[in-house]
């Protein structure tokens, strides 16, 4: 779970370290982890797992919002009303939610596949992911 929460915070997975994001835009993430090493690019197509974690969250979300209106407005609601409810759930969440799929699915991927020695630093050898 505090693997989790790391990787909903922004955070590395192993170490917590908070600097995996460059100053300028919160959408260019470092390759390692400053402070334990890790390479979050672990594999090939390791980052098409954020995009399947914020694909899935935002298509819950805009269903969700859809959801939602035609429980408040009721099932008269025209389809553009609801277009016009979703498409910032569809289009803005998508954009602001992609450094937090990104660590989140690193989290999620080191659960799965829980560091190496040889990926860390040595001082960090002794972290269990969890
Ligand atoms: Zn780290």
């Amino acid at each position: 779970m505090k693997v989790l929460l790391r990787g909903l915070t922004l955070a590395c997975g192993v170490c917590g370290s908070r600097t995996l994001f460059r100053k300028w835009g919160m959408f260019a993430m470092v390759d390692d982890c400053p402070r334990c090493g890790l390479h979050f690019e672990r594999m090939d197509g390791h980052s098409l797992g954020a995009v399947a974690v914020n694909t899935m969250t935002s298509s819950a979300l805009v269903l969700t919002v859809v959801a939602l209106a035609l429980v408040i407005i009721g099932t008269d609601a025209s389809t553009s009303t609801l277009l016009l409810l979703a498409a910032p759930a569809g289009l803005i969440f998508p954009i602001l939610f992609d450094p937090v799929s990104r660590t989140l699915w690193n989290a999620i991927e080191l659960l799965m596949r829980p560091p190496q020695a040889n990926e860390i630093r040595e001082e960090f050898r002794h972290i269990k992911v969890r």
